[in-house]
């Protein structure tokens, strides 16, 4: 969140109390407005709005900065809690659905020769199916389901499809269709 134009204080949620010296803390919750509290200077005005946004899981509400910071002092004091909440997350990843899925790309990958057919990348997870027409997204709305499916029910045909890394499948599309290395090729063969 970004400190509104309109607020002096220099604080989210804090504005001066007119006629005293004070400072108001609130915020809308759920277009309910809440009175955080007053305080005597602006800082521990700021820091009570920005306790009151962390205790009630509110940190899109704070700015920036302020949520980075919580985020780090959180990963630094919880190192166990998100030790174990990561383990969750890796039996997920290892599910039966994910190891199914892992296990048809590493066959589309093996019938594509394992290798980026423009620059030679062999890292896998660097590797991807590139449409040599180009019509990749049309195609996909067209088969409607996964790709690599698509490619396996119809033996793996090689006319349209080709293994290229992101790299260059990206590089295509903003090169008018030509990975770059094409162009460093042909201009070294040409001896340019
Ligand atoms: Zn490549
Ligand atoms: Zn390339």
């Amino acid at each position: 969140m970004k400190i509104p134009s309109k607020n002096t204080s220099g604080y989210l949620g804090v504005s001066k109390i007119s006629g005293k010296e004070k400072w108001l803390v609130q915020i809308n919750v759920n277009k309910s407005h809440v009175r955080i509290g007053t305080f005597n200077t602006v800082e521990e005005a700021g820091q009570a709005y920005i306790d009151y946004c962390i205790k009630n899981n509110l940190e899109d509400r704070l700015k920036e900065g302020d949520r980075n910071k919580y985020l780090r002092e959180y990963n630094k004091n919880n190192k166990e809690r998100i030790k174990e909440r990561n383990k969750k997350y890796t039996v997920r990843y290892n599910s039966k659905a994910t190891k199914k899925r892992h296990a048809l790309r590493d066959e589309i990958l093996k019938a594509y020769n394992n290798i980026c057919e423009c620059c030679g990348e062999i890292e896998p997870d660097f590797l991807t199916i590139d449409h040599i027409d180009g019509n990749g997204n049309e195609h996909k709305k067209e088969i409607g389901s996964s790709l690599y499916r698509w490619l396996k029910a119809n033996g793996f045909p090689k006319d349209n499809f080709r293994l290229l890394c992101f790299n260059c499948n990206c590089a295509r599309f903003y090169n008018n269709g030509i990975c770059p290395h094409q162009e460093q090729i042909s201009k070294i063969l040409k001896g340019e």
